[in-house]
């Protein structure tokens, strides 16, 4: 796994579909029902080397592109939308803040690890108080000796309770607002922090959800993460390139339900016809095609200018825009066209369509990503 010409593109992207369509898609409904995070699923995608696709080979990743990384989440999501979460909030959240802003030692005691996938990694940004406005981050980091001893709470984390270490952002000055905030590399068997609630959620029920919770969580000093004061800033730059995973998680979960609503449509008969034929099932195929496609464009295209290292806060927040929100449409059409069939669990389609709503929340809901993409214009004028 180390080159990015298409056809090399194509036999990765082949291995990932057996994987998917082998290991996880007989198991989708059984761990959804049961809130279930697949490890041995995942212990299995890190020896195929699918848990550290972006990262160089010196850290034990495949060296791949940021448009390979988006075929690979778009791929796993188009089976199980809460496998690909999972893995994109691992990849370009958690193991990504410390891959760009870790020094060498940092990168040397964490990369490898997450690599393989023997660790996985969270990400914390959000707080009870502080969603939207993550610049409102509560938990402090006070410096004691050599060490920093952080107080507080992170909500709605993404493999909070499955992962070994998290980034976590906290005040170092509140005096300075947005400045005075810092990254941390925490480890979760670290005293003092712990797991609290675990959500219960409406989909992606298999990716794990977790509050965690800090109480005179001491860590040694070497576990900031970057320059004090730039946790805020480089969270920012994070989740620039972090949208593109949910966009191409946008993207999987509408192709997944498509394709289903497509096969469907062309068993399903109705009036002496398969419903296929009726002009208005037509058009709503036609719509849902033609917006992924339009969905993925704009999701390669940030990806692409993410690989030549140009800066992609607009085209990212673009793409998850779009893709989520037609995804959203897509999956409500997929399970319109199977009918009553779609609200039953016997079909891929009503999981689809509880999954996909996440991509327009998660990394900065759509209202959010307008606000940058307006911000990022108005700057331009
Ligand atoms: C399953 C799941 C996994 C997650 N994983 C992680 C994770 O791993 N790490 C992490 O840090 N976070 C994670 N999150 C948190 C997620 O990023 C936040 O939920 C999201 O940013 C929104 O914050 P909030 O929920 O507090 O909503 P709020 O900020 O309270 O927003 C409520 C509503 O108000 C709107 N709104 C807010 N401000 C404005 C404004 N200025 N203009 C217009 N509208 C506005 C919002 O768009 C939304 O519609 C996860 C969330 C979920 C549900």
């Amino acid at each position: 796994m180390s080159s990015t010409v298409s056809s090399e593109r194509e036999t990765i992207l082949q291995t990932l579909r057996d994987f998917c369509e082998a290991e996880i898609r007989p198991h989708v409904l059984e761990w959804d029902e049961a809130q279930q995070f697949p490890r041995e699923a995942f212990r299995k995608l890190g020896e195929l080397g699918f848990l550290g696709t972006i990262f160089p080979e010196e850290y034990g990743g495949a060296g791949l592109s940021i448009r390979d990384y988006a075929a690979i989440v778009e791929e796993v999501a188009r089976v199980d939308g809460s496998v690909a979460l999972a893995l994109a909030a691992h990849t370009s959240l958690g193991s990504n803040h410390i891959y760009q802003f870790g020094n060498e030692a940092q990168r040397r005691r964490y990369m490898p690890k997450l690599t393989s996938g023997e660790w996985l990694a969270a990400w914390g940004l959000t707080e009870a108080e502080a969603g939207s406005d993550s610049g409102g981050t509560r938990t402090t980091a006070v410096k004691d000796g050599d060490s920093w001893v952080l107080n507080g709470s992170k909500n709605f984390i993404t493999n909070a309770s499955v992962g070994s270490v998290a980034v976590l952002m906290a005040v170092t000055d509140r005096t300075a607002r947005r400045h005075g905030i810092s990254s941390f590399i925490v480890e979760l068997d670290n005293p003092g922090i712990r797991v609290g609630k675990k959500e219960n959620k409406l989909g992606m029920r298999a990716s794990d959800t977790c509050t965690l919770v800090m109480e005179d969580c001491r860590i040694p000093s070497g576990n900031l993460l970057g320059r004090e004061g730039d946790g805020f800033i480089n969270s920012m730059k994070i989740l620039d390139g972090g949208r593109i995973g949910i966009a191409s998680l946008a993207v999987g979960i509408a192709r997944g339900a498509f394709e289903a609503a497509l096969k469907y449509s062309q068993e399903r008969r109705q009036f002496g016809k398969r419903i296929c034929d009726f002009e208005g099932i037509q058009f709503y195929l036609a719509e849902m095609a033609t917006q992924i496609d339009a969905a993925r464009l704009l999701t390669e295209r940030a990806a692409s200018a993410k690989d030549s290292g140009q800066r992609v806060t607009r085209l990212s927040a673009m793409a998850k825009l779009f893709a989520s929100e037609v995804a959203v449409q897509i999956c409500d059409r997929a399970v319109q066209i199977h009918g009553g069939y779609g609200f039953i669990k016997d079909f891929p389609v009503e999981k689809f369509y509880r999954d996909v709503k996440l991509c327009t929340i998660g990394e900065g809901t759509s209202e959010i990503q307008k606000l940058v993409i307006a911000k990022d214009l108005l700057e331009e004028v």
